[in-house]
């Protein structure tokens, strides 16, 4: 399987040069435009998995592009990326409203951008892909079923490899106990929710000596989120 191209749509050299660094060092594919006419002959020759689109461009701006590209059914699908300088809540409706499926404020953190990237490649990735997922030095292969932790294999339950693939096919967000057993084990089981907290207790466990535990996170009052971001 190839690795996933990121179209960067950024006029500034220096942030491209970052943003290409960031995205690569990742093992993202980077395609570089510096203005809307050209994302768009890129686009066309070769479609990107995911487009970083920078607000402001010359001439035609970020959000200009991204109306244009979600009303062509040609280009709709494609996930975008804002970047944006502008931290007012306007700004951010408009960018949303404008088709893009995030948005990233400057200046971000590398990391944060990594993650926010991940997570809206997994969500337009198929359902039930066997796709392998990497995160962190974690390894998860659909395929084979097998979970590698900083290089060492792990032993997982047959529930808990369910709940970490979920997871790491669904990272930063937020998921209720509730909706962790109707996703994770099914509709049709009548199972109470501490159950749940039984089985991350356990992949917590499992994924304690490389430490990669903290990555699943308790949220108070809402339930358990997978992240990147610390
Ligand atoms: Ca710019």
């Amino acid at each position: 399987m190839s690795a996933p191209t990121i179209l960067v749509v950024e006029d500034e050299a220096a942030v491209r040069e970052m943003l290409r660094f960031t995205l690569r060092q990742k093992g993202l594919d980077v395609v570089e435009a510096e203005d809307a006419a050209s994302a768009e002959r890129h686009i066309r020759k070769r479609r990107p998995s995911l487009i970083l689109l920078d607000w402001m461009l010359p001439g035609k701006s970020g959000v200009e592009l991204a109306r244009q590209l979600k009303r062509d059914p040609a280009t709709r699908d494609i996930p975008i990326l804002m970047l944006t300088a502008r931290g007012q809540e306007d700004d951010k409706v408009l960018a949303l409203e404008s088709g893009a499926d995030d948005y990233v404020t400057k200046p971000f953190s590398t990391r944060e951008l990594q993650a926010r990237i991940r997570a809206i490649l997994r969500r337009v990735a198929p359902p039930d892909s066997d796709q392998e997922i990497e995160m962190d030095g974690l390894s998860l292969d659909p395929a084979t079923h097998r979970v590698f932790a900083g290089g060492e294999k792990l032993e997982l339950g047959p529930t808990e490899f369910r709940l970490l693939h979920y997871f790491m096919a669904h990272p930063e967000r937020v998921y209720s106990r509730a909706q962790l057993l109707d996703r994770v084990w099914g509709t049709n089981v009548f199972i109470e929710e501490r159950t749940v907290d039984v089985h991350i207790r356990r992949l917590r466990k499992a994924l304690e000596p490389s430490g990669h535990d903290g990555l699943l996170q308790t949220v108070r009052g809402a339930g358990y989120r997978f992240s990147t971001k610390g």
